[in-house]
């Protein structure tokens, strides 16, 4: 089973990738800010409190996204593998995912990190915003204020997983078809060891 954990801050490039590795090595997408957009749109209580952060580009709490990972676990209990994308987010999630991998019988395979700095971030993320709809790509100051979460809260996620040897780092600017090369490389290299 391939457990994927694709990293790296808002705009770097990880809804692009999850597609085509999805794609590729036929796996569950399961993007948290997806499922918290979708609670919204469904007019959910859950999702009128993910709003109120979620517009200041500030993160739901942590309980609340590990219980949604954990249905989508079992609603998805003959998957061949998960690409998490936007999660975990901070340690306590990272620590969450674990358990819940445990309690699947499997574990996270790597995690592969987009790296792309502020400055491109933000020029992408205000490009994105011109179509995607959603309001926290429209603002230039909500945009350093999710980056900035990402960089306290998130950036300790991608220490706790080279602990445990499974933290990648690919460069995430250039032609999208390359990122991917690159990033098939390092996932292709870990299925050969497990065989
Ligand atoms: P994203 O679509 O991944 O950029 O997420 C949009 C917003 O949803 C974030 O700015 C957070 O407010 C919230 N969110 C998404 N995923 C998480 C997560 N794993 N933990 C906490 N908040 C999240």
């Amino acid at each position: 089973m391939l457990n994927l954990v694709l990293f790296g801050p808002p705009g770097a490039g990880k809804g692009t990738q999850s597609q085509k590795l999805i794609d590729k090595y036929n796996l569950v997408h399961l993007s948290t800010g997806d499922l918290l957009r979708s609670e919204i749109t469904a007019g959910t209580e859950l999702g009128l409190k993910a709003k109120a952060l979620m517009d200041e580009g500030i993160l739901v709490p942590d309980e609340v996204v590990i219980g949604m990972i954990d249905n989508k676990l079992k609603e998805n209990k003959t998957a061949g593998g998960f690409i998490f994308d936007g999660f975990p987010r901070t340690v306590p999630q990272a620590e969450g995912l674990d358990r819940l991998m445990k309690e699947n019988g499997t574990e996270i395979t790597c995690m592969i990190a987009l790296e792309v700095d502020e400055e491109e971030l933000t020029k992408r993320l205000l490009l994105r915003g011109k179509t995607s709809g959603r309001p926290d790509d429209q603002n230039e100051d909500l945009i350093r204020k999710r980056v900035q979460e990402y960089n306290n809260k998130t950036t300790p996620v991608a220490n706790y997983y080279e602990k445990q040897g499974k933290f990648f780092a690919v460069h995430g600017i250039g032609e999208i078809e390359e990122i991917f090369d690159n990033s098939c490389a390092i996932i292709d290299r870990h299925l050969a060891k497990a065989q």
